[in-house]
């Protein structure tokens, strides 16, 4: 079997090293934020080419302490994709701000800078571009936009720790950036984890007291804040794994050119890198009409996949309330109809890309079954 993501080989890698820090936390029996969060937090602060960041306990924290600080909240609206994991809307609801959607461009699969402008309104306070799979939206135009509109950019980089865009990294791009420490993600906590990104001292300030109930020091509240703080096992495991992770994105980088070396002359369709940067594949993603039938083969095959994400935001049950449909966002409804992932970390062997690559080119030999190309 090959999995769709393999967490137990990257541990045996680095076994020894996680074990020290971790029983250190628990001899030291300081266990939420305290040194190994700030240390963490210098270290990936410096990581991402940026001045501070602020660790929090997971990627959907760091998205809605990030909107607060930029004082977003009831009446404001927030423009981002409605093809993206469901937390970066949810966010935005929290604030009490509307989640206001823009299809995606259909080569990148990230949001489309030439439709943006005609969705800001009086009320747009920010723009929220996802950097999907570990690439990088297409900053320039969008701080650009920003500017001439007075709107705050915010990263959602939760897929993207390490990414590029031009000479810089997802994180030192926007006025702030969210990066989530799910233990999936390319940076993953041995739990839940998130961080703020930011190069503005202002903002700091406030997400530091909202994560941990808006206390500007002990017991004086100066806001209603949250329980967002960061395990310091979390920090202490994140700052381990922060070392290898040029290491780990590089080989995921030489697993998808391998991928896209053996697919490249099959009907399934490739992700395209833009050249404006270096991703970093969070997700190795191929698109094709028969998903379903592809993934049902790869299921047989032994090999396990991912969908993300198979329906979009605007058609969600949980965003019906915005009032969207079905046809509003065409390049983001067909992104989720035919995206496919296939298994992508650092230790895949190359043994498992092979099998993997010729299962995909097996599936789309086979002669076509009427009834499954009626959808059956
Ligand atoms: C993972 C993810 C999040 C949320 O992060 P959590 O740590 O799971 O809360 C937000 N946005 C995107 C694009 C993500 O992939």
């Amino acid at each position: 079997m090959i999995p769709f993501l393999d967490l137990k080989a990257q541990y045996q890698t680095i076994k020894e090293k996680i074990d020290e820090a971790v029983s250190k936390v628990i001899s030291d029996a300081q266990f939420i934020l305290g040194e190994e969060v700030e240390a963490f937090e210098e270290e990936f602060a410096r990581y991402c080419e940026s001045r501070y960041s602020v660790g929090v306990n997971s990627g959907t924290s760091a998205l809605h302490l990030a909107l607060l600080a930029a004082d977003v909240g009831a009446g404001d609206e927030v423009i981002t994709v409605p093809f993206t994991f469901a937390a970066t809307a949810a966010a935005i609801c929290y604030t009490g701000a509307r989640p206001v959607f823009v299809d995606i461009d259909p080569r990148s699969r990230l949001i489309d800078a030439t439709k943006i402008e005609e969705a800001i309104t009086p009320r747009t306070k920010a723009l929220v571009p996802v950097h999907l799979y570990g690439q990088c939206a297409d900053m320039t135009p969008i701080i650009e936009i920003a500017r001439r509109h007075g709107l705050v950019v915010i990263e959602d980089a939760a897929q993207a720790h390490g990414a590029y865009y031009k000479e810089r990294r997802a994180g030192s791009l926007g006025d702030l950036a969210c990066f989530s420490f799910y233990p999936g993600k390319n940076l993953g906590a041995y739990g839940e984890g998130g961080a703020v990104v930011t190069s503005n001292a202002h903002y700091v300030k406030r997400i530091r007291a909202l994560r941990d109930h808006g206390q500007s020091r002990k017991y004086l509240h100066e806001a209603v804040g949250y329980n967002y703080r960061l395990e310091a096992v979390q920090g202490a495991v994140l700052r381990v794994k922060l070392r290898y992770l040029d290491e780990w994105n590089a080989a995921r980088r030489a697993h998808a050119s391998e991928y896209r070396r053996q697919l490249a002359d099959t009907e399934v369709r490739l992700l395209e890198e833009m050249d404006y940067g270096r991703m970093v594949y969070h997700i190795f993603p191929v698109f094709t009409e028969r998903r379903d039938q592809l993934q049902e083969h790869l299921k047989n095959s032994n090999t396990g996949t991912g969908i993300h994400y198979p329906i979009a935001l605007h058609l969600q049950p949980a965003y019906t309330g915005l009032g969207y449909r079905a046809g509003d966002f065409p390049h983001s409804e067909q992104a989720s109809a035919e995206t496919l992932s296939l298994p992508m970390y650092a230790e895949l062997s190359r043994d498992a890309i092979d099998e993997v690559a010729c299962a995909v080119r097996d599936f789309f030999r086979r002669p076509r079954i009427f009834a499954e190309d009626q959808g059956g």
